[in-house]
């Protein structure tokens, strides 16, 4: 295979609580992670120099080994012996730093692309563990789909039923947030509430939005709100709007809502885009693995 065009889905924390923390100053995760239908456009080209050449859209994103993607191809080049070059382009749609794991994305799409277009015949497994290499979240973008994500976001538990399809309202702040840093200033053993993991899994199997709207829960918000105050307004306009629930995703800014109709969340996102001045709001959906063609979207 000499060229590919993949699919690298952004992701939503349904639940996210903080268990602990190991020695290392990681903390532990449990979390329901969710793919939804926003993607960035991944294009990939074998070259015949040795070299690895990223194009991106938006033009202040590094295209040297501070990019994720490129960090991925070289990964894949050193481990496979490979010599010939690799040509990425991303066509960047998925807000940056904002909770909802694009980076990552990317680089597990390009893992997934260096083994299509190189013939390497990796298995998902092994693509997993190379990805647990370049960052915690990247396991689970390989994966995709509705995980319960626990350790540093090595265990990947695949949710038995499905997240029932409802329509999802994106909107970032125009700040970014840098994970590490929402880490440090969380006090995990302070925290006083813990989201209810086994209760969103159970709403998930009764197909229950409403029931799922009102589990959301995310620890990591006593952190980014204080410094953010405005995250707390969008959730609150999201609910006036007519969500189902809304919630911080990952380490924030960014701030999605559960809608069951699709025209309604088209509605929110218009009218939350113009209240809160926002650039970056987009109206999407709960995306289904199996629903890709294999090729374009699978990741296998
Ligand atoms: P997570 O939810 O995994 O913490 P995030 O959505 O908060 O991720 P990203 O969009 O992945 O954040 O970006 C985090 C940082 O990674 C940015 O500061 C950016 O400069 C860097 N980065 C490296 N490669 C990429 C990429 N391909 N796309 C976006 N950001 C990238």
């Amino acid at each position: 295979m000499r060229e590919l065009r993949l699919k690298a889905r952004a992701k939503i924390n349904l639940t996210l609580d903080v268990t602990g923390k190991r020695e290392d100053g990681y903390h532990l995760i449990k979390s329901i992670m969710q793919t939804v239908s926003l993607y960035d456009g991944i294009y990939m080209k074998r070259i015949r120099k040795n070299e690895i050449i990223i194009k991106n859209s938006l033009p202040w994103l590094p295209t040297d080994n501070r990019n994720l993607a490129y960090k991925a191809a070289e990964l894949m080049k050193e481990r496979f012996d490979i010599t010939e070059g690799v040509y990425i382009e991303i066509d960047k749609r998925i807000p940056v730093a904002a909770g909802l794991a694009g980076g990552s994305a990317d680089c597990a799409a390009v893992l997934v692309g260096m083994n299509r277009l190189f013939g390497l015949g990796l298995s998902m497994k092994e693509l997993e563990h190379l990805a647990f290499l370049l960052g915690s979240d990247i396991p689970y973008c390989v994966q995709r789909g509705t995980m319960l994500s626990e350790g540093v976001g090595e265990i990947l538990t695949p949710v038995k039923c499905a997240c029932p399809m409802c329509y999802v309202v994106l909107a970032k702040l125009p700040v970014s947030v840098s994970t590490a840093m929402v880490y440090s200033g969380l006090d995990w053993k302070g925290l006083k509430n813990h989201p209810d993991t086994e209760g969103m899994i159970q709403a998930m199997a009764e197909k229950d939005i409403t029931k799922m709207g009102g589990l959301l829960a995310n620890v990591l918000e006593t952190v980014t709100i204080p410094m953010y105050p405005k995250i707390a307004q969008i959730k609150e306009e999201m609910a006036r709007l007519g969500a189902e629930g809304a919630l911080m995703s990952g380490s924030g800014p960014t701030v999605f809502g559960l809608f069951k109709e699709e025209e309604d969340a088209k509605q929110a996102a218009t009218s939350i885009r113009k209240k809160f001045g926002l650039k970056e709001v987009v109206a999407t959906r709960i995306y289904h693995v199996n629903e890709g063609k294999r090729g374009e979207d699978g990741n296998g």
